[in-house]
């Protein structure tokens, strides 16, 4: 028997389309690229991606044809997400830290058809399409007064703002099955070419219920949303589709993300609501420590992508009064996996016991399952202290990857996707990372966690970034080593202090062998820590313990 239901398709135009009936006076602001702010609303962002739609039909766009953005947070690349997947088309949204020949390889294996780009990566796409002869032409996210005036080399540029001024935005979103692909992202490639993960409508409607929920991000009509996290990469976590879903203000900072800019925005335009990777605090923290500053209108701040560490944490509530929700997820997965919000048990812990609990990325959300295993496949107990691979499954978690012939995790049994994150569950649900599995420091047949070594070193206060990767040693296999940025004031920090520091906070066995003093760590396209690089810079170093 079957229910009786209205059959109606999940599509991603839909949540543009309630934003735009039911929030519609509710505002969209811009740090323009071009420079300004720009203000308008979800109605009005409505009409403009209808309008694009239809330029898109005019272009000879077919239903699941890639366009390519090359674009910062902002309005016009809202308006991008909504005409071009509500048209049935998919958004594929390039990280343009990729390296070049990176661009080269996701523009020609995605097929884009066009590139919709920002002013800031002209220069950059010059160099690109001579290797991506498919590319039928450019579209300048601009209007005509700031059009640049060298176009040499660009393949037959467009501005945005003519291509849609011929439009009437007089236009239906059409009705088509919600398994359809709306958009694709790259990893960021450590290892190897990028693997593309697409996304669908359905998909796509389903993170955004669970990610607006009161367990994940709690969002609601009244907030003010500012995703720092960039919407070329796995869909600025899902944002600019939830605070459609429940009509929020939203915020975008163009390409400005240091300190400075994004304190103003926050504080300018009260914001309750944000969200980015650990190194984007960083720049905030150490921006309002030299400056001083209040966040009055911040409740909270998802920090995910990379593990957050306790000090950060610890500043954002106990200085600023703002609640910390750490997070895990992947490109693969949309990309959220996991949230911390404490459970009604939790209401009696103290607050360093609390802050405690907040190490971990979180407990699954509704729609992701997931256990751990060992290296056979077999599945290891929720007790807080085994510590497996993190296997996971549900409808916005890939089942391949995009058009490459191997299936998606090589190692993981069907139905599953293996995430190559090691962690421990515990009995509650909450997920304790330790390390990617390549990353895991192997000592004497135990594992040291990169991670929280990494974590409990920048809590020192003269340390602005730190890694520790395992370097091989003649009779424990691998042992840590610590590679250290200092701050500004912190030039005198020596071996010596490290290591008194980490002295009580850390097993013994877990003391680093040596520690180095850098200028700056490598970072991957998505602002990771490149350990692959960290590595090759250090391949010719030999530990102190090692050389006898
Ligand atoms: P990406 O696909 O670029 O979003 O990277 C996903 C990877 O980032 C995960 O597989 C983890 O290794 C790492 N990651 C994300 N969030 C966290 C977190 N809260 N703690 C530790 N690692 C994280």
């Amino acid at each position: 028997m079957l229910a009786q239901m209205m059959d109606r398709p999940l599509l991603i135009s839909t949540l543009i389309a309630h934003a735009a009936k039911w929030h519609g006076d509710r505002e969209i602001v811009t740090k323009t690229v071009e420079g300004p702010i720009h203000r308008y609303t979800w109605a009005e962002c409505e009409v403009r991606a209808k309008k694009f739609a239809q330029a898109l039909q005019k272009l000879g766009i077919k239903h699941g044809d890639r366009i390519g953005t090359l674009a910062w947070n902002t309005y016009r690349h809202v308006e991008a997400y909504y005409g071009v997947a509500g048209y049935g088309a998919v958004t594929h949204t390039i990280n343009p830290r990729l390296f070049p020949e990176q661009l080269e390889y996701v523009v020609n294996h995605a097929d884009d058809q066009y590139l919709a780009i920002d002013l800031t990566f002209v220069d950059l796409v010059r160099d690109l399409l001579p290797k991506a002869p498919n590319v039928k032409g450019v579209i300048i996210f601009t209007d005509a007064e700031h059009m640049p005036e060298d176009l040499s080399g660009i393949r037959n540029p467009i501005c945005y703002e003519d291509l849609i001024a011929a439009e009437d935005g007089d236009y239906e979103w059409p009705n088509f099955d919600d398994n359809s692909a709306a958009a694709l992202c790259y990893t960021s490639g450590t290892t190897g070419n990028p693997k593309g993960a697409i996304y669908g409508h359905k998909s796509t409607i389903i993170h955004t219920l669970c990610e607006i929920a009161p367990d994940c991000m709690n969002l609601s009509a009244r907030d003010v949303v500012l995703p720092v996290v960039p919407m070329f990469h796995v869909n600025a976590w899902g944002t600019p589709y939830a605070t459609a879903a429940v009509g929020s203000k939203l915020v975008l900072p163009g390409r400005d993300l240091d300190g400075k800019s994004i304190y103003e925005l926050l504080t300018a335009e009260k914001v309750t609501f944000t969200c980015a990777v650990p190194t984007i605090w960083m720049m905030l923290l150490a921006h309002m420590k030299e400056n001083g500053g209040q966040l009055p209108d911040l409740e909270r701040v998802t920090i995910g992508g990379s593990a957050c560490p306790r000090a950060m944490m610890e500043t954002f509530q106990n200085d600023y009064g703002v609640q910390v929700l750490h997070a895990w997820g992947m490109t693969e997965m949309s990309p959220l996996g996991t949230l911390n919000t404490p459970k009604a048990k939790h209401d009696d812990l103290s607050e360093v016991e609390k802050v405690d609990l907040q190490q971990s990325a979180g407990r699954p959300l509704y729609g992701v399952d997931m256990k751990i295993v060992d290296e056979e496949g077999n599945e290891l107990p929720r007790d807080g202290k085994a510590a497996g691979e993190l296997m996971v499954t549900g409808p916005w978690i890939i089942s391949d990857y995009f058009n490459i012939p191997e299936k998606a995790p090589a190692h993981a049994e069907e139905g599953w996707f293996g995430t190559g994150d090691v962690c421990a569950i515990d009995e509650d649900g909450y997920i304790w990372i330790t390390d990617r599995l390549k990353d895991v420091i192997k000592s004497g047949g135990e594992w040291i966690s990169s991670i929280d070594l990494e974590n409990i070193a920048v809590g020192h206060p003269q340390v602005a970034e730190a890694a520790a990767i395992g370097m091989p040693h003649p009779k424990w296999d691998e042992r840590p080593l610590l590679v250290v940025v200092r701050t500004g004031d912190g030039q005198d920090l020596s071996k010596q202090d490290m290591l008194d520091y980490l002295e009580g906070k850390i097993a013994k066995w877990w003391t680093p062998d040596d520690v180095v003093f850098v200028e700056e760590l490598p970072h991957t396209a998505t602002g990771k820590l490149s350990k692959l690089q960290l590595r090759e810079r250090f391949k010719d170093y030999v530990l102190p313990t090692a050389a006898a």
